[in-house]
């Protein structure tokens, strides 16, 4: 049994923003959410004086390079991470070697983080060997236990096959999440058409317009054929307008946006060179004000880190030849609580259900409130004490957070009446 003491529950679930202490059975569910409830004989206290107690966040895109690419990361490493950020389940991206566009490759990841107190799910591939030819068989991969289909890190250039498999993901309730940027329209990757980075590093960068072309596509394409569709990782002020019209027409999409993209601009670029080089990549503060804005106003649903974790070698490289993406898990609610919460953008409920709520409820992740009968998956925020992060529980440290003062840090994550501190 593990009592914790002393702690605010701040749950979106049931708008709960009291003091309250929570029991948890030795089954791992919560038996009781109340004020001031003495310890029975023989139960383990925490004391979370000072903590919020909420359902653990729900990162819908992370990359743990597991299998194939294990020197910058591996399933037990990456689940650390999550851990350490507070996240209570992850969804692993197939841009594996090989492709997990099989079942055998999504049991492989899905065994192999049994025994964590992360729960690591794995998405499947809409095509096979990430090709954009050949769509992959979507019922078996549902049957494995994906929670959505993605051809992540790569654009589903052709619209007749994005059709298609908008209609089958439709016939059986799949949810498909896309990587908008049309090759096309990206000269090179991973900064801004234009930005001074991209003049400084002597590269031409990746158009804005070749994320909304492909969003506004696939929203002609949800509405004929009723899928529901996510877009991941949204960076530009266009696409939140794209989507925000799409769901007024009634369109079943979604989206995700990086705490990143909510912190930085083309500009941060300049000083931290391959360390803010993602796809899609920083774009311009109009367009970081207009994603917190659509994020506030619930046109954006979730956060979602893209972890993509590198190792120093590969970052070292000139800007031109470093692979894209940065890490993201350990530092997330940090960011966002400095960025959204203390600027007065997004109240402490709100981030919870960005973090938390919405994610859990898009991917069917069910019993997350912090409720007598669910089984516990918690997360303990301090939201007040400056934080810097100089070391991490990922194998990648490439991120420009490192060093920066932060505000607030996850404490710990509760799994069942097992606790795992930062
Ligand atoms: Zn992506």
């Amino acid at each position: 049994m593990l009592l914790i003491q002393n702690g605010r529950v701040l749950d979106p679930y049931t708008n709960t923003d009291e003091k309250r202490d929570v029991l948890i059975g030795d089954d791992g569910v919560i038996a009781r959410v109340e004020p001031n409830i003495d310890p029975p004989a023989g139960c383990e206290t925490y004391d979370a004086a000072g903590l919020t107690i909420s359902p653990g966040f729900v990162d819908g895109h992370v990359h743990f390079r597991d299998p194939g690419q294990t020197a910058k990361e591996d399933v037990l490493t990456g689940a650390a991470a999550a851990a350490a950020g507070g996240y209570a389940t992850v969804i692993c991206m197939a841009n594996t070697v090989p492709t997990c566009d099989t079942p055998e490759v999504i049991r492989y990841v899905t065994e192999k983080a049994a025994g964590c107190p992360v729960e690591v799910l794995q998405a499947g591939a809409v095509t096979k060997g990430l090709k954009g030819q050949e769509l992959t068989d979507f019922s078996a991969l549902k049957a494995a236990g994906a929670p959505c289909l993605t051809d992540d890190g790569v654009n589903l250039t052709s619209a007749g096959l994005c059709r298609a498999a908008m209609e089958q993901a439709a016939a059986r309730d799949i949810l498909l999440s896309f990587h908008e940027e049309e090759p096309s329209l990206v000269p090179s990757p991973g900064v801004n058409f234009g930005a001074a980075a991209a003049e400084k590093f002597g590269v031409p960068g990746a158009r804005a317009s070749a994320e909304t072309a492909m969003i506004a596509r696939d929203i002609a394409l949800a509405l004929d054929t009723g899928a529901r569709v996510l877009f991941q990782h949204v960076s530009a002020a266009q696409s939140a307008a794209l989507i925000r019209a799409g769901k007024a027409l009634g369109a079943k999409i979604y989206a995700e946006v990086t705490p990143h993209h909510l912190a930085l601009t083309e500009d941060d670029v300049l000083t931290h060179g391959t360390y803010a080089r993602m796809n899609p990549p920083l774009r311009r503060e109009a367009d970081r004000q207009a994603l917190i804005d659509a994020l506030a106003d619930g046109t954006i649903d979730m956060i979602a880190t893209d972890h993509a974790p590198h190792t120093a070698e590969e970052k070292a490289r000139a800007f031109a030849n470093a692979p894209s993406g940065i890490t993201g898990l350990e530092t997330a609610f940090s960011v966002c609580n400095t960025v959204l919460v203390q600027t007065g953008r997004l109240t402490p409920m709100q981030l919870i259900e960005k973090m938390s709520k919405n994610p859990a409820e898009i991917y069917g992740l069910t019993g997350r409130a912090v409720q007598a009968g669910n089984f516990a998956r918690l997360v303990l925020l301090d939201w007040q004490s400056e934080t810097v992060y100089r070391s991490y529980r990922s194998k990648g440290v490439n991120t420009p957070f490192t060093g920066v003062p932060l505000t607030g840090a996850p404490r710990a994550i509760v799994t069942g009446a097992r606790v795992t501190a930062r």
